[in-house]
């Protein structure tokens, strides 16, 4: 076995385990890779390995990696800021956005969502922290927003994201992540069918597990530490 493929596997006993803690069938957390600062072998190496759905923050480091592995069954998540001069590569070449925050950015990458290809899968980004240079709507504005991304013709609303500051302990960590999911929760009583809450790291998927994550979006236990954090 290659190490990302011992790695890899070690997050996913990682899963299950918090999984059968939480009292949840490990069928409903997805692992997302976030293949972010690593080049195209380290993604061939977690497909080998199983892994299909990958995650980058940066789309001109993404943009290789797609075309190389175009050919390759694989999911590609956009789960960094995106710009709007970016909104076109976005649109045309992955498959899901984590990170949409403002309508504009939407409306554009449902204008350029090539009509050959399936909706784009997209989150609604969320500061459930309140950091002030943080990405993300404040969650008192997220039901607005996610009601007129719902409206988009060629975007799929999925879900929240959230990127909570690191927490100093499990039990701090479930409480800002507690705060998505009741927010996930509000919005769906809201009548919008929502299957996704993407939030919980390498760090703290965990406490994620614990508190209701759909989908984690794990780096460096798979691939290593980043030399460029990132
Ligand atoms: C880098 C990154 C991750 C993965 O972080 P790790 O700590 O390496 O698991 C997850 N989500 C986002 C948005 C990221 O930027």
């Amino acid at each position: 076995m290659t190490k990302i493929s011992t790695q890899l596997s070690a997050v996913q006993h990682r899963i299950q385990t918090a999984c059968l803690a939480a009292g949840r069938s490990p069928s409903t957390v997805a692992l997302l890779a976030v293949s972010k600062t690593f080049g195209i072998d380290a993604v061939q190496a977690a497909f080998a390995a199983g892994q299909t759905m990958f995650g980058e923050n940066y789309i001109q480091e993404a943009m290789p990696k797609i075309m190389a592995l175009r050919h390759l069954p694989m999911e590609w998540h956009c789960i960094g800021p995106i710009q709007s001069n970016k909104t076109r590569l976005v649109a045309e070449h992955f498959d899901w956005v984590h990170t949409v925050d403002r309508l504009k950015i939407a409306q554009r990458l449902s204008e350029q969502r090539p009509a050959d290809l399936a909706p784009l899968q997209v989150c609604i980004q969320v500061n459930v922290d309140g950091g002030p240079t943080k990405s993300g709507v404040v969650p008192a504005d997220a039901l607005a927003l996610a009601q007129a991304v719902a409206h988009l013709p060629r975007l799929h609303l999925r879900g929240i994201m959230c990127i909570p500051e690191p927490a100093p302990d499990f039990v701090a960590a479930c409480k800002l992540f507690k705060r998505a999911s009741d927010l996930f929760e509000a919005l769906n009583a809201q009548g919008l069918a929502l299957d996704t809450l993407s939030m919980g790291m390498s760090a703290d998927l965990e406490a994620a597990i614990a508190s209701g994550s759909t989908l984690v979006r794990v780096g460096s236990a798979i691939f290593g530490e980043r030399r460029n954090p990132g």
